[in-house]
C-alpha cells in the first residue's frame, strides 16, 4: 500500500511529543493514474487525425502532387475528412466534460415519452436508410411523461439508435420499446446485430473504447457516444444498461424517472419492469 508519513512535533512542557501520521495514498494514486491515462488517450486520439492532415497537406504544399491532380484532390479530401473527425472529437470531449461536471444546465420539462420517441425515430431516419435498417416504435400505453431536457434525451435516443443501425445487418429491424412502470419509464433499443463481445462488455461505457478498433475507420465512431449517453442519463437521475448475446443481438435500456403516469389502467403499463 503506498503511504505518506508525516511527523508532527508538539512541545508539552519540557518534553516534545511526536505524532506519526500515516496517509493511505492508494486512492490518490488511482486518480492520478486515471488522469494520466485520460490525457495520454486524448493526446493520441487528437494527434492521429492531426498527423494525417499534416501529412496530406504537406504533400500538397510541397508540390509533390502537382503533376497528379487526382491524387492532389485525394490528399485534400483526406485532410478535410480528418478535420471533421477532429471537430467531432473535440465537440464530444467538451460535451462529456460539461455534462459530467454538471457545467451545463439541463432545461427540464415534462415530455410526453411516446412523442419524444417518435421524434427521435424521425431524426434517425437518415441513419436507418444509410444502413438499410427499419426502425419500429412500440409505444407505451397511456400518456407517460418524463422530466427531462428534450435535446439531451433526443441525444440519448440518437446515440443508441445510431449504434443499433450501424451494427445491424442490412434489412434487419431495430425495435424501440417504451414501457412505463409505476415510477420509471424504460426505453429499450433492440437490434439483431453481432452483439458485444463478452470480454469487451465491462468497458462499453468507457471513453474512447470500441470492441473493434477498425470501427473508427469503417463506421466513423469515436468511442465516446456511450460515455456521453451514460453521463446524460445519470444527470437525469436515470440508469443505463444492456443485455447482449454475441451472435444474436443487443438491447440497450434506459430507465428514467416519470413525472406522472396516466390514471388509465392498462395491462401493459401497470406492471412495472
Ligand atoms: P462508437 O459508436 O463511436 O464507436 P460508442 O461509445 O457509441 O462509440 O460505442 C462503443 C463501442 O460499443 C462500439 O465501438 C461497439 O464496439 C460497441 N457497441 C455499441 N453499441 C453496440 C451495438 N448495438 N451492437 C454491438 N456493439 C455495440
Amino acid at each position: 500500500v503506498p503511504i505518506e508519513l508525516a511527523v508532527s512535533p508538539l512541545p508539552i512542557g519540557e518534553r516534545m511529543r511526536y505524532t506519526l501520521i500515516i496517509h493511505d495514498l492508494t486512492e490518490r494514486h488511482k486518480v492520478n493514474r486515471m488522469k494520466d491515462e485520460f490525457i495520454s488517450t486524448v493526446n493520441h486520439e487528437l494527434r492521429t487525425p492531426l498527423t494525417s492532415i499534416k501529412g496530406a497537406l504537406g504533400l500538397v504544399v510541397g508540390g509533390v502532387l502537382d503533376a497528379h491532380p487526382d491524387r492532389k484532390v485525394g490528399a485534400i479530401t483526406l485532410a478535410y475528412d480528418n478535420c471533421q473527425r477532429l471537430e467531432t472529437l473535440i465537440n464530444d470531449l467538451l460535451d462529456i466534460g460539461k455534462i459530467q461536471y454538471a457545467d451545463v444546465e439541463l432545461r427540464l420539462q415534462s415530455l410526453p415519452a411516446n412523442a419524444l420517441a417518435e421524434k427521435a425515430l424521425a431524426m434517425n431516419q437518415g441513419y436507418a436508410d444509410k444502413y438499410a435498417v427499419r426502425c419500429r416504435l412500440v409505444p407505451c400505453a397511456g400518456e407517460a411523461l418524463v422530466l427531462g431536457d428534450e435535446n439531451r434525451l433526443l441525444q440519448v435516443f440518437s446515440n443508441l439508435l445510431s449504434n443499433a443501425c450501424k451494427y445491424s445487418p442490412a434489412g434487419a429491424e431495430v425495435v424501440v420499446s417504451l414501457l412505463s412502470g409505476s415510477e420509471e419509464l424504460r426505453i429499450s433499443v433492440a437490434d439483431s446485430g453481432p452483439g458485444i463481445p463478452l470480454e469487451f462488455q465491462a468497458q462499453v461505457f468507457e471513453r474512447f473504447t470500441q470492441a473493434d478498433s477498425s470501427d473508427t475507420r469503417r463506421l466513423g465512431g469515436t468511442g465516446l457516444g456511450l460515455a456521453i449517453t451514460r453521463a446524460i442519463v445519470e444527470r437525469h437521475g436515470g440508469k443505463i444498461g444492456f443485455d447482449s448475446i454475441p451472435g444474436q443481438g443487443t438491447v440497450f435500456y434506459v430507465d428514467l424517472p416519470l413525472v406522472a403516469v396516466s390514471a388509465e389502467p392498462s395491462g401493459e403499463s401497470s406492471g412495472g419492469f
